[in-house]
């Protein structure tokens, strides 16, 4: 089971308590190594993503909050050439991938002894976050920017969670949370935690099932960047253990407005300090200093991919082109669709799109 250490300075996760960053050096917690995939450890009696318990390093293997995340279709967008494929990530329990990450957190968390635990989100994690609380029977409250989606907010509050609608920009909500935990709270951050990066790269292992190998570029939005990062190590993973010969190719997509793994991938981590939070409908990926950037470089430079942006007024044109074909995203996974116009053509096919957010979750006007 790999150890979670602190990225920076190597010191390992405390055994007994919750800390959302180290506090040594204040770097981030990750997985020192890929998660364990092993064929033989399945568990096909639990729905979804469960059947890969053995790989996400529990605390307590029996301790499960679960709706049922995982198991989504895949869809090829012509069924006769098999050359795009969409990834629904939008059809999980709470609408968004982030369930997969949520039901393994929240078992963390439980599994720690936490009850009551607070989180910031631009939306789709505050709402998934809040579900699987409700689940486990943990208090929760939820930070999240009071321009953030309605329909997000609704499902926050219906779930039974606190909402604190914070004014201002996404980190001003991050900014908020941070005061809570200074003051006691626990923080259940599924961008600090990297509890949930195992419960995402179950995406790839799905994605192997369901294209039987078949896969040339995996493209993905990426803001904290749990969900390009989770699928890259799902993929790292099936080639460690001999199921798949290659990686494929990795698109992560920005909105323009706000695009630092872009900047970073371009002119190194550094740059990253500059950047300014711009407004952007693509609200899952307006995120300026990104968690799991350093990650995200580390996998790409020894992988191939690359990272890109998207204009603003590429991003409905995008949502409405997937929704004529029965696709209904929101502006973020909608990135992915807008991202192949930016596409050399000679990136390896089939080329995969994650549809990270249903678009029942935004409505634009
Ligand atoms: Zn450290």
């Amino acid at each position: 089971m790999p150890e979670i250490r602190c990225e920076d300075c190597g010191c390992l996760f405390p055994e007994n308590y919750l800390i959302h960053c180290c506090e040594n050096c204040g770097g981030y917690f990750d997985f020192a190594d890929l998660p364990e995939f092993d064929t033989g450890a399945y568990t096909p009696e639990l729905p979804g993503i469960w059947k890969y318990r053995s790989s996400f390093s529990l605390r307590n293997p029996e301790l499960v909050v679960t709706l049922g995340e995982g198991n989504t279709p895949f869809i090829w967008d012509d069924p006769t050439t098999h050359e795009i494929g969409f990834k629904l990530e939008s059809l999980n329990p709470t609408g968004s991938y982030k369930d997969r990450g949520s039901a393994v957190l929240v078992s963390q968390l439980l599994a720690r002894n936490v009850f009551s635990s607070v989180e910031d989100s631009s939306g789709n994690a505050g709402a998934s976050f809040a579900a699987y609380c409700a689940r486990g029977g943990i208090a929760a409250r939820v930070y999240v920017p009071e321009q953030a989606a309605g329909p997000k907010r609704r499902q926050i509050e219906e779930y039974g969670a606190e909402l604190v609608s914070v004014p201002g920009s996404r980190s001003q909500a991050a900014k908020a949370v941070i005061e809570a935990v200074e003051n006691g709270d626990v923080y259940g951050s599924h961008a600090f935690l990297p509890f949930g990066i195992p419960g995402i790269a179950t995406i790839a292992y799905e994605l192997a099932e369901q294209t039987e190998g078949r896969i040339g570029t995996v493209i993905a939005p990426a803001g904290h960047g749990a969900l390009l990062l989770g699928i890259m190590r799902g993929f790292a993973a099936l080639v460690k253990c001999g199921i798949l010969d290659s990686e494929p190719y990795y698109v992560g997509v920005q909105a323009e407005n706000c695009s630092p793994l872009s900047l970073a991938y371009r002119y190194g981590l550094e740059k990253m300090a500059d950047v300014f939070e711009g407004n952007t409908m693509a609200e899952g990926v307006r995120v300026s200093k990104p968690v799991r950037a350093k990650a995200i470089l580390k996998h790409l430079s020894a992988a191939r991919g690359e990272i890109i942006t998207i204009a603003e007024e590429e991003i409905l044109p995008a949502c409405s082109h997937l929704a004529k074909k029965g696709v209904y995203a929101e502006p973020t996974s909608a990135l992915t669709w807008a991202a192949l116009n930016h596409m050399n053509m000679e990136i390896p096919r089939p080329i995969i799109l994650i549809i990270s957010g249903n678009g029942l979750k935004y409505y634009p006007i």
